[in-house]
């Protein structure tokens, strides 16, 4: 099949070199002027390392990056309110902490050499079906190309996902966060996260070569306040909630060093229409708490190209993909949603809640349990997906 796959991102990549390799002719469109390794941490679980397995390039990824032994999160009264150890589930079992670059730049040299074709500073704008198949539209040159079908990997403010007609709910949190990633030698083996109430979140995620990602979550609003009170008063917040990020805060500034961004829920009725299908953050973005991005859209991925294989025929494999994928999808969906203003929301109330049960269910043998499957990527597992337990 010709093949359209919107979007060169994480999904994006890993789509244009599984495609390619299954024989497919793929055109990979990507909007920004040039694909470079941007972003800072994500967290790579261990059903994103099976995936990772799967497409060859997990110990080119691991030898570079951060193994998280476990997840914590702290109160700023030094009470811990959360401690995930991965082995508990498994001996052999970690998270990894991966530059999002270097997962993004891996996979696009794979995708390359596969044979997909990447168009770089060519932005979608909709499409339209026809006899032959779907007319896709090129930004402001009024250009368009005819395909088989399309790969629908335009991430979490998707224009495609309007185009198609799919009825979807969509909201967008108050709360973001601003990134930043530099040098920090204080965490190296956990995801650590300090929080006081659910206004004031900070988190360091160590991404290998003595790098961390740090994030502190606030909204718009508070982050145009503190740029007016300035650097060093945000700075001195973030000190005393959280003092082992103080080598990363001594080589910031100015405001500008960081990136903020914010969050959105997006839930679709079906993850595909005639001659689409929505894969990845185009297909469910979720606030990052429960870190299982990048690790979904992987998983999409590769279930998505299994499916097209076994049926050989896109509406078959989409329909497949979907009575795999739904209750998966719709269980991290709802368990993000659930999670997220415990640690990011104004009231007191929800704070309260949190620290008075997080600890109990994580010293719960049985609920430890499956907070730990969840945090894997283990739950609604792998009969469907095909994929081997790592
Ligand atoms: C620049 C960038 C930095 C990021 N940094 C982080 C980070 O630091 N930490 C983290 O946890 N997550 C980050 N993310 C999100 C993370 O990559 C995704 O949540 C996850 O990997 C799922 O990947 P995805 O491919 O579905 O979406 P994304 O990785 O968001 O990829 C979507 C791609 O589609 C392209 N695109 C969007 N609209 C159009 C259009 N109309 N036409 C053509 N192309 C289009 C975008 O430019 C992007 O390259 C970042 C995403 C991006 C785009």
């Amino acid at each position: 099949m010709k093949i359209a796959i919107t979007g060169g991102g994480i999904a994006g990549m890993a789509a244009g070199y599984l495609l390619s390799q299954a024989g497919h002719a793929v055109t990979i469109f990507e909007q920004a002027e040039k694909c470079r390794p941007v972003g800072a941490g994500i967290l790579i679980q261990p059903i994103g390392q099976t995936v990772l397995k799967h497409l060859g390039i997990y110990d080119q990824i691991e030898q570079q990056s951060a193994r998280l032994d476990y997840i914590e999160a702290i109160k700023h009264t030094g009470r811990r309110l959360v401690f995930l150890e991965y082995r508990r589930l498994r001996n052999q079992l970690f998270g990894l902490g991966v530059h999002r670059g270097l997962l993004f730049s891996t996979l696009y040299e794979q995708s390359r050499n596969a044979g997909a074709q990447i168009r770089e500073n060519s932005r979608i704008t909709g499409y339209i079906h026809t006899s032959e198949g779907v007319l896709l539209e090129l930004g402001a040159a009024g250009q368009s190309e005819c395909f088989d079908c399309i790969v629908a990997t335009d991430g979490s403010r998707s224009i495609l996902r309007n185009a198609s007609g799919i009825r979807h709910r969509s909201v967008d949190y108050e709360y973001g966060a601003l990134w930043k990633t530099g040098s920090c030698t204080a965490v190296t083996d956990r995801l650590l996260q300090m929080v006081e109430g659910t206004r004031k979140l900070v988190g360091l995620l160590p991404i290998g070569k003595d790098q961390c990602s740090f994030f502190w979550g606030l909204t718009a609003d508070q982050f145009a306040q503190y740029q007016r009170q300035g650097l060093e008063f945000w700075k001195q917040e973030v000190r005393q909630l959280c003092p082992l990020a103080e080598e990363m805060l001594s080589k910031i500034d100015s405001f500008t060093e960081l990136t903020f961004t914010t969050y959105r829920d997006v839930s679709m009725k079906s993850c595909w229409t005639d001659r689409i299908v929505f894969l990845g953050d185009a297909a469910h973005p979720a606030s990052p708490h429960l870190g299982q991005g990048a690790n979904l859209a992987l998983e999409d991925v590769w279930e998505f190209v299994g499916c097209l294989k076994n049926t050989g025929e896109f509406a078959s494999a989409c329909r497949q993909y979907e009575s795999f994928r739904r209750s998966k999808i719709q269980y991290y969906q709802q368990v993000t949603r659930l999670l997220t203003p415990f640690f990011q929301s104004d009231g007191w109330l929800k704070g309260w809640g949190r620290d008075l049960f997080l600890p109990l269910m994580c010293q719960t043998p049985v609920l430890r349990e499956q907070m730990l499957k969840t945090l894997c990527g283990f739950k609604h597992g792998w009969a469907s997906s095909r994929l081997d337990a790592p």
